[in-house]
């Protein structure tokens, strides 16, 4: 029997990731459509100023699982570099190093920042209250306490999704706060503690030619075992097959040319949202509605070339405070620590806004005063003007867990799902707050489902099952 035509839509980790695989088992014939001019999506690189930048900070966690693991240093081989994790948060006007240090909890919290996070730990060996409903909100404060959350978590959440954290989901506090309780933060601190130390904690894996270069590494492989792979291709309408027998109609654009390509199976990593308004027939109103119900946060990345050697030593710098407008800066040469280029560095500052606000319309020129305000009100104050400030914009960086979103969500879920030979997966199409090694593992679950002309349904509710038991690492 021949094998399966998959069309992929995007060309992010989930993507190059499944074209690759389909290739490599020879279990369907992939073409994937990417509109951008690079593979990787938001995990994607761009070369600028002499040197690689990510879409804001990056990095291959060690929790990545090991077959996934091992198809990356299969791929990058030498190029994929062992690294240490050096970064600090600003908190209340002191630096604490990141991952946290002992020592620097003890010496350099700010006093009443540590007596009342002290105050909360005892307090929650004491019978207590149950959260009280399940928010972002209830769920870190039954957990952590008061005065963390209310000096670091919530402050930062609100920068990074634009709600108080009353209005977010409990589901926000369980994917993405790594040390969700008390006993984990203290094992977290642990980790530092020679002895304590967990193999792979405080260190991190990094391409040489920026993160990119995973799904570049990814993609090539697949061309190499025969799948098509076309960058600068948008997707632009899908006309739903007719029959059991008929193939996906696709309508995608480059350059002022359009084609119509066929396939059996369609895959989309693109926002599930956009999926289905893409479709020219069969989509109920009630999930076309449900589309305008849930929203993905946005970000804009500003650069920043500097005259110097290095700005910092540091990699990254988090901001959770509230009159920080940035929320993380990078600084890329740090992370492949390859000492390129020579005489100047560039900084990589994460701006969340919301599609189409005044922040997404802001010129470079204002950007660049927003970073350097930023940077001098946190005592780190740019060395001079910089060469050059430029940036790039993600529409889709983050799904936004508003409290009720799993009730609009699901409908679009379910219609996926039920839709013959469609398949919604990665970080946009199941709206998951998921890492670059869940996207990699989900294209191969997606592939290991696929058995000649058929999608095994059961075995993929089966890995869905082990992909909500994900959790996002910072
Ligand atoms: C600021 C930031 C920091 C992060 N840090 C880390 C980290 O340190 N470590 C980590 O592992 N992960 C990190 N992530 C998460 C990581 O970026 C994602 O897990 C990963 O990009 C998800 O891959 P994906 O393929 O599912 O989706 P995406 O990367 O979003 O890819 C979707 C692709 O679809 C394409 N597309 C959309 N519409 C169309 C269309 N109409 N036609 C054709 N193509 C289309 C897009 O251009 C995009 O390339 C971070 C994310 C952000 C935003």
């Amino acid at each position: 029997m021949a094998e399966p035509r998959v069309l992929i839509l995007g060309g992010g980790p989930a993507g190059v990731g499944a074209a690759r695989e389909l290739a490599r088992q020879g279990r369907g014939r992939a073409l994937l459509l990417e509109q951008g001019a690079h593979f990787g999506g938001n995990a994607g690189s761009f070369e600028a100023c002499g040197q690689w930048l990510d879409y804001g900070s990056h990095r291959l966690h060690p929790a990545t699982e090991p077959e996934i693991m091992a198809e990356i240093r299969a791929l990058l081989g030498e190029d994929l570099r062992d690294r240490p994790r050096h970064g600090r948060i600003r908190l209340l006007g002191k630096w604490i190093h990141f991952p946290l240090k002992p020592v620097d909890l003890l010496l350099r919290l700010d006093k009443s920042f540590a007596l009342g996070s002290l105050r909360d730990m005892a307090a929650k060996h004491l019978p207590g209250r149950p959260p009280e409903g399940d928010t972002f909100a209830s769920v870190l404060r039954a957990n952590l306490g008061a005065t963390i959350c209310d000096e670091f978590y919530f402050p930062y959440a609100v920068k990074l999704w634009g709600h108080t954290p009353e209005l977010l989901s409990g589901v926000q506090a369980k994917k993405r706060v790594a040390a969700g309780s008390f006993g984990k933060l203290v094992r977290k601190v642990l980790n530092a503690v020679p002895g304590f130390k967990k193999p792979g904690a405080g260190r991190f894996f990094y391409p040489v030619r920026g993160f990119g270069q995973i799904s570049e590494a990814y993609a090539s492989d697949a061309r190499a075992r025969g799948a098509e792979l076309r960058l600068g291709w948008r997707m632009q309408s899908i006309e739903p097959p007719r029959d059991a027998r008929s193939p996906w109609r696709v309508t995608a654009a480059s350059n002022g040319a359009t084609e119509v390509l066929e396939a059996d199976h369609l895959w989309s990593t693109i926002p599930i949202s956009v999926l289905a308004n893409a479709m020219t027939s069969g989509v109920p109103a009630e999930v076309l509605e449900a589309t305008r119900r849930i929203s993905y946060r946005s970000m804009i990345l500003i650069y920043a070339q500097l005259q110097v050697e290095q700005f910092t030593e540091y990699d990254a710098h988090y901001f959770p405070g509230a009159t920080t407008r940035i929320t993380r800066l990078s600084e890329p040469k740090n992370y492949s620590a390859l000492g390129r280029p020579a005489g100047t560095t560039v900084l990589c500052a994460e701006l969340p806004c919301t599609l189409d606000d005044a922040v997404w319309r802001m010129s470079d020129e204002e950007l660049g005063r927003l970073l350097a305000e930023d940077l001098a009100g946190c005592g780190i104050p740019l060395p001079a003007a910089p060469l050059k400030v430029f940036s790039r914009r993600l529409p889709a960086a983050y799904p936004i867990y508003l409290r009720g979103y799993e009730e609009p969500f699901g409908i679009l879920d379910r219609w996926a799902e039920s839709v013959p030979r469609l398949l919604s997966y990665g970080r946009q199409g199941l709206f998951a707050h998921d890492n670059t090694h869940h996207a990699l593992f989900m294209a191969n679950a997606a592939v290991a489902c696929l058995g000649g002309a058929a999608f095994d349904q059961a075995k993929w509710a089966d890995y869905r099952q082990l992909f909500a038991k994900h959790v996002v690492e910072d």
